[in-house]
């Protein structure tokens, strides 16, 4: 059986993730937007958070973590990497690192890009990976710190994880990213059907993420560098896979 996941929205377009391990009680939240949703959501099921994991430095990921800490005594995990900009960290982690959970093993991948030091928590055996604003449904994360070559080998190890592994990113960018991949990678039938599903939840506002792996690695353009129909899109057939990935992040940033 998996851990129990919760996928709670915060601030305009943000996600938190609860984990929770009923026979040990362990909760963890994963990034910290904002408090107050956190709070509420712990309250309404009587868990108690033992666990904040960080994925990356930036304000909407880790602005509520000094509120949370006041009302729970929780031990937070980040990247040692980053510990200068976090908030006080008391597991500083690498990349191959790995702690136990709720009777889980939690792993530790660096998929810096979006910032640097920037980590994912993979959860082989309940097949979650909380990515933050690394690998998104349908996009990934603007490169502010990162090169294109750091970011398409950062997607590369989340790639090779199990297909069936639930994408936990950090924000509701998906019918915006879809409209876009759709630019690149128009005649895709996966990612055309999956924007008709899209279009329909955002419709009744429902939430895109998580999302399955194995449909961002069918739809998600910055997963497909390697995709002879994008290749021949751009222009760039044969070309190396960090120079398209870096074109599709490029028109990605000015769409
Ligand atoms: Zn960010
Ligand atoms: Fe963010």
């Amino acid at each position: 059986m998996p851990l129990e996941l919760v996928t709670l929205p915060a601030l305009s377009d943000n996600y938190v993730f609860l984990v929770h391990d009923s026979e040990s009680g362990d909760t963890a939240c994963v990034d910290v937007p904002d408090a107050g949703p956190v709070l509420d959501a712990l309250k309404a099921r009587n868990w108690s958070l033992t666990d904040i994991w960080l994925t990356h430095h930036h304000h909407d990921h880790i602005g509520g973590v000094d509120d949370l800490l006041g009302h729970y005594d929780a031990k937070v995990t980040g990247a040692r990497a980053d510990r200068h900009r976090l908030p006080r960290l008391n597991r500083e982690v690498a990349e191959g690192d790995a702690f136990d959970f709720g009777g889980e093993q939690v792993g530790i991948l660096d998929v810096s890009g979006h910032t640097e030091g920037h980590i994912a928590f993979i959860l082989d055996a309940s097949r979650y990976a909380f990515t933050g604003d690394s690998l998104m449904a349908l996009g990934c994360g603007r490169l502010f710190e990162g090169t294109p070559a750091q970011m398409w080998e950062s997607l590369q190890k989340l790639a090779e994880l199990d297909p069936e592994t639930l994408i936990c990113s950090g924000h509701e960018y998906t019918r915006n990213n879809g409209r876009f991949a759709l630019t690149v990678d128009p005649d895709n039938d996966a990612l055309k059907d999956r924007m008709d599903r899209i279009d329909i939840m955002r419709g009744n506002d429902e939430p895109t993420v998580p999302s399955k792996l194995s449909e961002e690695v069918a739809t998600n353009p910055f997963l497909r560098a390697t995709d002879p129909a994008i290749q021949a899109h751009l222009d760039m057939t044969g070309s190396d896979p960090v120079d398209v990935f870096a074109e599709i992040r490029a028109r990605k940033d000015r769409y």
